[in-house]
């Protein structure tokens, strides 16, 4: 099959990526598997190392004690790639680096192994940027540290690994430079219900220019990354996807930009900061507590500090919260964590008026169908289950699967999860009135 998008000069952006076909909504752009990939340090307890699937129990690798795998299949399939890294672990236990160094290391790995066929890629390594020139001189320090770190990383296969990357360009060999790549280009891998499990490198893609309203979404499945179109997109028309949060506001959104991205966003959406309005309804003096509020709670959410942050959350939410609208962005902010909370509190009931109160306003917020708002769906709806409101909960789990169904795809767990929920819902209702 011809792939369905081309590398291109976008105006004003540099390099980016288009169609060079018709796409329909909901139809696969590009699917593809990482050059080099990594479980998050704080998920290595509980998510495979080959597979990226989360399980209660996982084999250890008896030499670095630091990966795991679901069975013997899956070790064995890991070891080409993780044969070095595990010389690597072993000699700097029990310290075990961040992220990015071992992705960096990874990367370097899998650019030297043989094995490995990266020639299909349309963007090099050797391309990718790394900003260094215009980074703060702050930012540039913590790089600095983590380039030191590889070095020490990599010392028990340096040796080997000097000679052996005289074949790369200098770009790529420089410890700094690589870091500074790495960390520029790397995407996080999420799970079904967009929690971040790991990251990775997918060369081609880090070609995608950002939109604050983008025409592709992706989505992961293992570590295998599917882009998918959310509208219909021409011929030639550029693939966009948002590199950050959707909901923020247009002065947030585009200071992030240019301290993680370093660029100014000029897409439709910025330029009419349409959402704001919206996003800062119900008059300033009555938000302000809301927004105020929201670092202590975000610190207790870190802390998984549930007990407390409900008990903060529900305040604000019957006090000041009473006379500020739902679609306030800080009311909706606040609301969602009191809905973590009940969640992992085992408070039912609590949790499912707090998750219904959100699905409106998300429906405001998401236009075009979105991750994010599948899985706020998808979880309300599994309360409303739970909770035996059966008929709403159909009518929750039909909505999230007009919009999974576009952003994951109809072969997808998470869309092949939410049809059983659905026919589960059926059949509950029907013997509820046959009975
Ligand atoms: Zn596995
Ligand atoms: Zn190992
Ligand atoms: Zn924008």
């Amino acid at each position: 099959m011809a792939p369905k998008l081309e590398r291109f000069v976008s105006p004003g952006k540099g390099n980016g990526l288009r169609a060079t076909a018709r796409i329909k909504r909901g139809e696969l752009v590009y699917s593809c598997e990482p050059l080099a990939c990594c479980v998050s340090n704080k998920l290595s307890r509980e998510v495979c190392h080959h597979c990226f699937t989360r399980r209660e129990t996982l084999l250890r690798c008896s030499q670095c004690k630091t990966a795991r795998y679901c069975n013997i299949t899956c070790q064995r399939q890991a070891w080409s790639g993780h044969k070095r890294e595990c010389k690597c672990l072993r000699s700097l236990l029990p310290r075990i680096p961040t992220d990015s160094v071992r992705l960096a290391a990874r990367l370097i790995f899998a650019v030297l192994s043989p094995s490995q066929n990266s020639s299909e890629e349309l963007y090099t390594l050797e391309e990718h940027e790394s900003h260094l020139s215009s980074v703060s001189e702050q930012k540039k320090q913590g790089l600095s540290q983590l380039a030191s770190m590889l070095e020490l990383y990599l010392q028990q296969e340096a040796p080997d690994l000097v000679r052996e990357m005289t074949s790369l360009p200098p770009s790529c060999r420089e410890p700094l430079s690589l870091i500074a790549k790495v960390t520029c280009n790397c995407f996080t891998i999420s799970d079904g219900e967009l929690q971040e499990i790991g990251v990775g490198l997918y060369p081609s893609l880090s070609l995608l220019n950002h939109d604050c309203r983008p025409n592709c979404v992706m989505v992961f499945k293992g570590t295998k990354l599917q882009l998918r179109a959310v509208r219909d997109i021409n011929p030639e028309e550029e693939l966009t996807i948002s590199y950050i949060e959707t909901l923020s506001l247009t002065e947030d959104g585009q200071k992030q930009l240019e301290d993680q991205y370093h660029f100014t966003c000029r897409c439709q959406r910025c330029d009419s900061q349409d959402k704001d309005g919206l996003m800062l309804s119900g008059g300033e003096s009555t938000w302000r507590p809301l927004k105020e509020a929201l670092p202590r709670l975000e610190g207790l959410k870190a802390e998984s500090n549930w007990q407390t942050l409900l008990e903060s959350c529900s305040r604000l939410l019957s006090t000041v919260g009473c006379d500020v609208p739902e679609e306030n962005l800080y009311k909706l902010r606040v609301t969602d964590m009191a809905l973590d909370a009940s969640v992992h509190l085992g408070h039912w009931e609590e949790a499912v008026g707090y998750g219904e109160k959100t699905l409106p306003v998300y429906r405001q917020y998401y236009p075009d169908p979105h991750p994010v708002h599948g899985v706020q769906l998808m979880r309300v709806g599994k309360l409303q289950h739970y909770l035996v409101h059966i008929e709403d909960a159909l009518e929750t789990f039909k909505q999230a699967y007009q919009i999974i169904k576009v952003t994951h795809g109809d072969d997808h767990p998470m869309t092949t999860d939410l049809l059983m929920k659905m026919e589960e819902c059926r059949t509950e209702m029907d013997q509820h009135s046959s009975s």
